[in-house]
């Protein structure tokens, strides 16, 4: 069985650890390949050579670094089908689907491209008489990022592309249920020119985490995962003096408003819910229809589109929608499924029966796509995020109501309402207490020069994640003024310098 190792100094590195965990294939539930588990230790050789490479890679000229990026970027399009293939055989979406995914990360590394234009920093002449004040942007150090397995190569590059751009050194700890995208994005960077340490990656669990957490040369952290983990991330990184950014779970409401083109929203509602077996932070995993009339017709439009929709492995061509990413996570979701049945929720679609007939994947962790009506603030399967492909309908007697419930949920990661009226559009967009928002667009996922974040339970510490949010994470601000003698009062002074 071959195993994924780390990578540090610019090559493979097995660390001192014998501990491995399986990772599958979810489309045949198979396994043929292990991944290795970092120790205190490894993580600690993975950080004294970022900590080695960070002099060096900070003076380098930030044109210079840009183009190293721009290598790598060339490297991601000639490649994608090869990294695509390695995330689908792993996670289990559809393979074009990864390749939107590994697209969407790459949009970054073109931003990050352009990193000298970020990083010119501010001047002012003439603060006080003879006096000059300029305000430069200087990288943190090694910093890190840690990562969820649902979007193994994009998630990644939200972080790692601002941070080497603007001269920080990083260390990647990757998903361990979808691991090979971090090596091969690893193996490229250093192909691409990147000094040896200048990017790191440690496979494993808690342990790593923990000793990131703990490491006094770690300035930062970037984190992307559920709640829990990411409040955990957040208080324990500020109580050891780091800066962190850590993102978290999702419930994402799609309001639909009577006067909604209402075949561009089932449309939109079935890619948003369905896509990546709903295994996406912005995902809609509630729907609000506004009337009964909506909903009624709503559903009506749902029903024929989810019977036609295409469950299989994530490589055939003709799949709409792959497997979940372990057995313990597609039992975890049918287990959703019964408690929303117990609950008093209407199943109109139900994917737990979902038998793959395919050959060869018959083992795989499937779940056919899911639709409940008549959902409740109070059920569970409303309150808690499912990650998976499961719909439910919150019916809504107006705007006000539909917007309260939004509201009332404890997360804000993203949203969307459908509607033709621009006067509704305009209020729920400035009104709503949500990080993301779209109007007429189900996954309103920001592009790479702007910043991807969340509020609420979505997100923990202050700075989203690239565009200019990202490039203020990965820098310190430093502000020298400045006096030549031509210009200098020669007595000494000892209130405080004004300009009198
Ligand atoms: P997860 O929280 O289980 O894992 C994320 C990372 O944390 C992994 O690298 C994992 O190894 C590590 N980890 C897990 N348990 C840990 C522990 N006890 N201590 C320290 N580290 C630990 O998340 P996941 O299941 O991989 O990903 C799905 C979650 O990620 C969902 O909740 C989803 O909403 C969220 N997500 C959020 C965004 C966003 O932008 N807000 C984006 C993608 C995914």
């Amino acid at each position: 069985m071959n195993t994924i190792e780390h990578y540090v100094d610019g090559s493979s590195f097995s660390g001192s650890s014998s501990k491995t965990q399986p990772v599958f294939n979810p489309a045949t539930g198979e396994s043929n390949l292990s991944v290795r588990l970092a120790t205190t230790g490894d993580v600690e050789k993975a950080v004294a050579s970022a900590q080695k490479a960070w002099p060096a890679w900070r003076k380098m000229p930030a044109l210079r670094r840009a183009r190293i990026l721009d290598r790598f970027k060339n490297i991601l399009w000639e490649r994608m089908d090869e990294l695509a293939a390695a995330i689908t055989i792993e996670h289990g979406k559809t393979f074009d689907d990864a390749k939107g995914e590994v697209t969407r990360g790459l949009e970054v590394v073109e931003f990050a491209v352009g990193a000298p234009t970020h990083l010119k920093g501010e001047f002012s002449e003439n603060v006080g008489t003879g006096v000059d004040t300029h305000m430069i942007r200087q990288p943190l150090g090694v910093v890190a990022g840690i990562t969820p397995f649902n979007f193994p190569a994009m998630v990644p590059m939200w972080m790692f592309p601002v941070a080497l751009a603007t001269g920080n050194c990083f260390i990647l700890k990757p998903s361990e249920r979808d691991p090979s995208a971090s090596l091969l994005m690893a193996q490229w960077l250093t192909e691409a020119g990147l000094p040896d340490g200048v990017f790191n990656v440690v496979q494993g669990d808690k342990t790593a985490v923990d000793a990131l957490l703990e490491h006094p040369d770690v300035k930062a952290i970037s984190f992307v995962g559920s709640t829990p983990i990411a409040k955990y991330i957040h208080e324990t990184g500020v109580r050891n003096g780091k800066r962190v950014q850590a993102l978290g779970g999702a419930k994402n409401h799609m309001i639909i408003m009577p006067d909604a083109d209402l075949d561009m929203a089932a449309n939109a509602l079935m890619g948003a819910a369905f896509g990546s077996a709903g295994e996406r932070c912005m995902a809609i995993s509630v729907a609000v229809p506004v009337g009964e009339e909506t909903a009624d017709r709503l559903v009506q439009k749902l029903l024929p589109k989810i019977d036609q929709l295409k469950v299989g492995p994530g490589m055939d061509q003709e799949s709409d929608m792959g497997p979940l990413v372990t057995r313990q996570h597609r039992d975890k979701v049918k287990g959703y499924i019964d408690s929303g049945v117990e609950e008093g929720a209407k199943l109109l679609v139900d994917g737990r029966d979902f038998a793959q007939s395919k050959q060869g994947y018959e083992d795989g962790f499937f779940v056919g796509a899911t639709l409940f009506d008549n959902v409740t603030q109070d059920m569970k399967i409303y309150k808690e995020e499912i990650f998976g492909p499961v719909l439910s309908i919150v019916r809504q007697p107006d705007y006000q109501s539909a917007v309260e419930l939004v509201h009332g949920h404890e997360y804000g990661n993203g949203t969307a309402i459908f509607t033709r009226d621009g006067d509704t559009a305009r209020n729920f967009s400035q009104d709503i207490e949500v990080g993301m928002v779209g109007v007429n667009v189900p996954i309103p996922v920001p592009m790479a020069f702007h910043s991807f974040g969340g509020w609420k339970a979505s997100i923990f510490g202050d700075h989203a994640m690239h565009g200019e949010e990202g490039v203020r994470f990965y820098t310190r601000i430093k502000t020298t003024t400045t006096r030549w003698p031509a210009g200098h009062r020669t007595q000494s002074e000892f209130t405080m310098p004004t300009l009198g």
